[in-house]
């Protein structure tokens, strides 16, 4: 269980009304929960506190982390909005009842439907901070999925790695993608992973003493040449997407350059093309491995510049240099200028220019080089949604367009099991009915909205759970044609009437 004390001290300088957000939050979310227990049998609590720390580690704002606190209060404690609107404010309501909206989306193995439930759940969000509050719930489910029953786990984790994790990598937010995807990655392909796994650690048995020595004359070149203060770490690149490379380089992980790197920190970026000098002058560079991110960043807005040299002992060694801010930047994507945003106002901007990093134009190879995620071309909705961005004038009207314009003409539905069904805007729940199958549609008597019975030209609403009800002997009427959207419905009322007359 994170304590409160761990959450506020992962927070950058909170005020003294921020920490008594928390404090407030924190309470109230572990009396609502005190009698839930997890499947693992600890207090459920355990759970909603982790996700919060999450939020802090990532320096999302005391709202968002007071929501991921609240997030499951409503669904699963019993308590009403009402109470949560009197106590925390409209804002923290919203969060809480946008992730729970999206709380009830589910993928079920059709491929055709991964598009789709992206955008939807940009859709139903509203906000960004709903997104990132649900990713930090998946990721700490993820880290408990063994405790979920057997039958469960593959369900959650395929949802994870084809829907969350892409959103995660779109976002920008690494730190969050990289443990989701390889948590995932172990339930959905356990053979393929364990392999990888082995070639990883054959691959880098030997490695730290290696690169240690690397380490040691980079910084001593670079002090030669007066930049005494530079920083550096190791990373190792994480299984799923050296899985995915390694499928690309037809299984062949010799021709996997970064599965280990150096990481090297300046302060500013022309430092960083300093020390790519520097380096080439010393280590020879492979061909064609030189890669500036800076001068064009990736699709995701992320920037470095990397090289892959000959180390002089016989092997190669990737070095990605960049400034302290792109780094915080390329691990928290979108969060960090969220956080950033609300420290420093005139900054304003920064989230929008972010969005427009997104478009793809001049980065192609790097963006085929993302697999299946991409399937060659960026999605329509990540387009869709930098264009939406593109007109804004300030950050509040930012959070304001990222929904607005964006799927105005469709509404989104669910099954009461948590199915997707996009519709027009102003369908009818005749609409939804046939839109499942036309036997429910040519058999329904009536209709629950969000489990309230409604009449048939009820015009639904995004986000809204739609139960059809049916019986044998229920016939269409002609006044449904009067109401009926799409011209699906429409046709099969025709076709069941004069069938019946
Ligand atoms: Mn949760």
């Amino acid at each position: 269980m994170a304590t409160l004390k761990e959450i506020i001290d992962l927070m950058e300088s909170p005020k003294k009304e921020d920490i008594e957000l928390i404090t407030s939050a924190y309470e109230f979310s572990e009396n609502a929960h005190k009698d839930q227990k997890r499947y693992s049998g600890e207090p459920y609590f355990v759970h909603v506190s982790e996700t919060a720390k999450i939020l802090a580690e990532i320096k999302m704002c005391p709202k968002t982390i007071a929501a991921g606190l609240l997030h499951d209060t409503l669904e699963d404690a019993g308590i009403t909005e009402k109470e949560l609107e009197e106590k925390f404010g409209k804002e923290i309501l919203f969060l809480v009842k946008g992730v729970t909206k999206i709380g009830k989306l589910r993928y079920r193995g059709a491929e055709r439907h991964i598009e789709s439930l992206k955008k939807l759940f940009v859709a139903i969000s509203q906000d960004i901070r709903v997104i990132i509050i649900k990713l930090a719930d998946r990721l700490h489910n993820m880290r408990t999925l063994q405790y979920v029953p057997k039958h469960k786990q593959f369900r959650i984790a395929s949802e994870t790695l084809k829907i969350y994790a892409p959103i995660a990598y779109r976002l920008g937010i690494n730190r969050l993608n990289r443990e989701l995807e390889d948590l995932s990655f172990c339930y959905v392909s356990p053979k393929e992973c364990e392999e990888i796994r082995k070639l990883v650690k054959e691959k880098t048995k030997d490695i730290a003493v290696r690169l240690e020595k690397f380490n040691k004359s980079l910084k001593k070149a670079c002090a030669k040449e007066g930049m005494t203060d530079i920083k550096t770490s190791f990373r190792i690149k994480n299984l799923y997407s050296t899985y995915r490379k390694w499928l690309r380089k037809e299984k062949d992980v010799d021709k996997i350059y970064d599965i280990y790197a150096i990481r090297v920190y300046v302060k500013n970026i022309a430092d960083c093309y300093k020390v790519l000098g520097i380096i080439h002058g010393v280590w020879r560079p492979l061909p064609g491995r030189i890669k500036d991110y800076i001068a064009v960043p990736k699709t995701n807005g992320y920037r470095s510049i990397h090289t892959t040299v000959f180390s002089g002992d016989g092997g190669i060694v990737e070095v990605q240099i960049r400034t302290e801010e792109m780094h915080r930047q390329a691990e928290y994507g979108i969060a960090s200028h969220m956080s950033y945003r609300l420290k420093t106002e005139g900054k304003k901007n920064d989230a929008m220019a972010w969005f427009k990093n997104l478009l793809p134009e001049n980065d192609k190879e790097t963006f085929n080089s993302l697999g299946e995620i991409s399937k060659g071309s960026v999605p329509d909705w990540i387009k869709q949604l930098a264009d939406s961005q593109t007109s804004a004038k300030d950050g509040e009207e930012f959070m304001e367009n990222l929904h607005t314009d964006f799927f105005e003409n469709r509404v989104f539905l669910f099954t009461p099991k948590g199915d997707v069904v996009d519709l027009p805007i102003d369908s009818s729940p005749v609409d939804f009915a046939y839109a499942i199958h036309s036997d429910i549609g040519n058999h329904m008597f009536g209709a629950k909205v969000n489990n309230k019975l409604v009449s048939l030209d009820t015009q639904l609403k995004n986000g809204d759970i739609v139960e059809i009800l049916t019986k044998k002997n229920a016939k269409p009427s002609t006044k449904w044609i009067d109401f009926a959207k799409t011209t699906m419905a429409k046709r099969h009322i025709k076709l069941s009437l004069q069938k019946n007359s």
